[in-house]
């Protein structure tokens, strides 16, 4: 045997065992999609306490039939109404997966934006850190990369990203135009549909009804557009962002509020639900839900947020997937929103907190892949 055959079986001898080590500390993870979803100013107190029985009245919540809501939503103790509003929320993601933000369990899901609004909330969410540059609701294009912007650079994402949002402001604080991604928000007619005539009709009929909110179309269309586009073009990641829970709350209707949040959380379960009839998602998405802000509390305080609303630093983050250790709800635990973008890449087995400093990490214990070493890295 000759010095370099020697040499070279060294070297077979050394890769093996380098790979072998590499194999044993890579769990690859099965999350190959994944789902997002935002339900906007969804409050803590009713994810986990179910309806505020206080405000189930003419004064405090703008309910003209107390007695009918009360029946819908308001019996037993706060697990029994968190699971009547939030059934799939409570039975499924919780149980499968993890919720943050139970103040009840010392878990402490914040806001650090200090501002406490939308688009500043959207930002810290997608992008992954607060931006004080970012002051207002206005339709500024976003000057940072998000997080469905940096994977649909990506080669293996690209055109496989899709949002579709209730608020108009949506196109800016992804910056459509710079990203290139799908984003279909506000009243914008629908593009896609299970047929042509479907989708006249769903545009007819969103062109006709009265419009309560100028900026904000009801959630209905935004779900129509995300099924319809989910079966057609089957993308790697969808967000669905959800508007009305905000919308009811400012305008000071408690009842029409819960109807909202329970049907997000219908709305989650028939996205969910699908997916997982279908084989290019079936046991290989993660779903990541959250919300924008919190909101006040008390029969005033709960329509509005922002700095003056004590409690509107507080929300809520859940996770669900093959990735994710079903822990339920999380004790001792304090995290922020800027997290959750990090989590959303994470879960893809992609580090986005690798692309920019400002990145906060991924929510500690919601993510058992681990990262692939790029080969420079070796
Ligand atoms: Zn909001």
């Amino acid at each position: 045997m000759s010095h370099c055959n020697v040499r070279n079986s060294f070297l077979a001898f050394l890769a093996i065992a380098f790979s072998f080590s590499v194999s044993l500390q890579i769990h690859a993870g099965e999350t190959e999609r994944l789902l997002l979803v935002t339900i906007d100013g969804l409050r803590w107190q009713e994810v986990f306490g179910g309806a505020d029985l206080r405000l189930i009245d003419k004064e405090a919540g703008g309910v003209e039939r107390p007695e009918e809501v009360r029946a819908k939503y308001g019996s037993g103790d706060a697990a029994a109404r968190r699971e009547t509003l939030l059934p799939f929320f409570w039975d499924v993601i919780v149980q499968q997966g993890q919720v943050f933000g139970d103040p009840a369990r010392n878990c402490h899901a914040m806001v650090t934006n200090g501002l406490f609004f939308s688009y500043p909330g959207y930002h810290e969410i997608l992008c992954g850190f607060p931006e004080p540059e970012i002051t207002s609701n206005d339709k500024v294009p976003n000057p940072n990369v998000n997080v469905l912007e940096w994977l649909n650079s990506k080669p293996k994402y690209q055109g496989q990203v899709a949002a579709f949002g209730s608020w108009d402001v949506f196109p800016f604080i992804l910056n459509q135009q710079r990203s290139g991604l799908c984003v279909n928000a506000g009243w914008q007619a629908l593009e896609i549909a299970e047929s042509p005539e479907r989708l006249e009709q769903v545009n007819a009929l969103a062109e006709e009804l009265p419009r309560y909110w100028q900026s904000v179309r009801y959630d209905v269309f935004t779900m129509r557009g995300a099924m319809a586009y989910l079966h057609q073009r089957r993308p790697k990641l969808l967000y669905v962002a959800l508007g009305e829970t905000d919308d009811w709350a400012h305008a000071g209707r408690y009842d029409l509020y819960l109807d909202a949040a329970r049907r997000s959380d219908r709305y989650l379960q028939t996205l969910w639900e699908t997916m997982q009839s279908l084989p290019e998602y079936a046991g290989k998405t993660s779903l990541v839900v959250t919300t924008d802000h919190g909101r006040g509390d008390g029969r005033e305080g709960w329509k509005s947020h922002g700095v003056d609303y004590p409690g509107s630093d507080r929300i809520w983050i859940a996770v669900l997937g093959p990735d994710t250790p079903a822990a339920g709800s999380i004790r001792n635990y304090s995290v922020t929103q800027g997290q959750v973008a990090a989590t959303v890449s994470a879960l893809l087995g992609e580090d986005y907190a690798l692309s920019n400093r400002r990145v906060t990490p991924a929510l500690p214990g919601a993510v058992t892949r681990e990262f692939r070493p790029a080969p420079d890295a070796r």
